[in-house]
């Protein structure tokens, strides 16, 4: 097992030790949760005062030109391009990641075709199949929405399909679909991709390009730290950009949007994906959050992940021999993106415990307790003591108290 000692000259070491003070983080949290909130950029609340007070308060409405708040959906698109593996002009940030997923979803129907299925795993985020359920629904065209577990999914593809629709990193236990397998799979029946990436982006290198991926989405207040209810994103391949009908056909999307003319015409590329006016404060969070991704090398942010992750599974494994909890996440890092979960029949509880304790992760129902590394901001030693307490609670059953079996609304 690793000690302290160990941790402490992986943290004196670490090439990406840098980036913690660009953070404000509160004393005496343990912050494992960044992949459900990231932590909050020291730059994100000096561009908000002046976004607030300078272009907001004095430049009025002269600031759409002046401050270049109209191309902000694309700039930001910009700045996360290069995370994901897109080309400038590919990303735009926009809405929520539920509502990208309508909207692409709906144009990926019309660009196949005569096919009726939407293929996805039973264990997708719940928004993501709530929504295809919407659009199969809305459409009447006779769609389906298929489901099948993780393992089946390369011999579900077939002739049928229209579009192979997964989040990349599974929000429960971290597992990592093969992006350019299953893109290919996809691609020789015919079908396209469309990858939600709220659980990879700014966790680990992605590559849609490299993959030949079709179409994706992702979430800005995750690994993207763009505080609570960011802007999400959507990716659209190059090549298909002016194949997509906008389903929400709003002004921003249109092609002169200050013409004011009369019927809808899509703007040319990535913009007509725009529905409505772009959240401004909202999007310079992000935009200023962004930022510092321009300095960090993400195949030393993999690695640390890695590191990070083995460290803390190996820990509670060690210390927690015998006390209920198993690991829920692949125990293969090439299998798993930047979390890990364990489960314990009283989950909630113990989180809440590891929680009151200054240990933020969160629990997600039935059993399992889910913690989520973010290399920017996490040193070494944090996820070793963080891996302390969870035995700590356990063997003290210190989760067996009223407080902390009673559930709250946000788990
Ligand atoms: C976080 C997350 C979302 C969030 O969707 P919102 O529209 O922002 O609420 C969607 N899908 C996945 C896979 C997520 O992890």
């Amino acid at each position: 097992m690793v000690d302290r000692k160990q941790c402490e000259e992986l943290d004196r070491n670490d090439p990406l030790g840098r980036f913690r003070e660009r953070f404000l983080l509160p004393e005496g949290v343990l912050y494992l949760d960044g992949n459900s909130l990231g932590a909050l950029p020291k730059a994100v609340p000096e561009r908000l005062r002046e976004v607030v007070e300078r272009e907001w308060g004095w430049g009025l409405i002269r600031s759409w030109n002046s401050a270049h708040w109209i191309d902000l959906p694309r700039r930001v698109g910009d700045k996360i391009a290069p995370l994901i593996g897109a080309h400038p002009g590919e990303v735009v940030a926009a809405d929520s990641t539920s509502v990208n997923l309508f909207k692409l979803l709906c144009a990926a129907l019309e660009i196949v075709p005569g096919r009726r299925v939407i293929l996805s795993e039973a264990g997708n985020f719940p928004t993501d199949l709530y929504v295809a359920e919407g659009v199969r629904d809305l459409l009447r065209q006779g769609h389906e929405l298929r489901l099948v577990e993780a393992e089946g999914l390369l011999d579900a593809i077939d002739e049928t399909v229209a579009v192979l629709m997964l989040t990349q990193v599974d929000f429960r236990t971290g597992y990592r679909h093969d992006m350019a397998a299953l893109t290919a799979a996809a691609h020789r029946k015919g079908a396209l991709t469309l990858w939600d990436l709220s659980h990879s982006a700014g966790a680990m290198p992605v590559d849609l390009d490299g993959s030949g991926a079709d179409l994706a989405v992702g979430c800005g207040y995750k690994y993207l730290n763009g505080g609570p209810g960011a802007p999400a994103y959507l990716y659209v391949r190059r090549a298909l950009q002016d194949r997509v009908r906008p389903p929400l056909s709003g002004w921003m999307g249109h092609r002169e949007p200050f013409a004011f003319t009369a019927g809808y015409a899509p703007a040319k590329g990535i913009a007509r994906n725009l529905c409505g006016t772009p959240p401004v404060l909202a999007m310079a969070a992000l935009d200023a959050a962004l930022d510092l991704w321009a300095e960090v090398d993400m195949a030393a942010l993999r690695a640390k992940s890695v590191v990070l992750a083995e460290l803390f599974i190996a820990t509670v494994e060690e210390c927690c021999a015998g006390l209920g909890i198993t690991l829920a996440s692949p125990r293969e890092a090439e299998q798993r993106g930047s979390q890990v979960s364990f489960r314990h029949a009283q989950g909630y509880a113990v989180m809440q415990a590891l929680i009151a304790a200054g240990v933020i992760g969160d629990f997600r129902a039935p059993d399992l307790i889910r913690f989520g590394f973010t290399p920017l901001y996490l040193r070494h030693i944090e996820v070793f003591d963080a891996a302390l307490a969870v035995a700590e609670i356990l063997r003290e059953e210190r989760w067996n108290r009223a407080e902390y079996l009673r559930r709250a609304v946000v788990t």
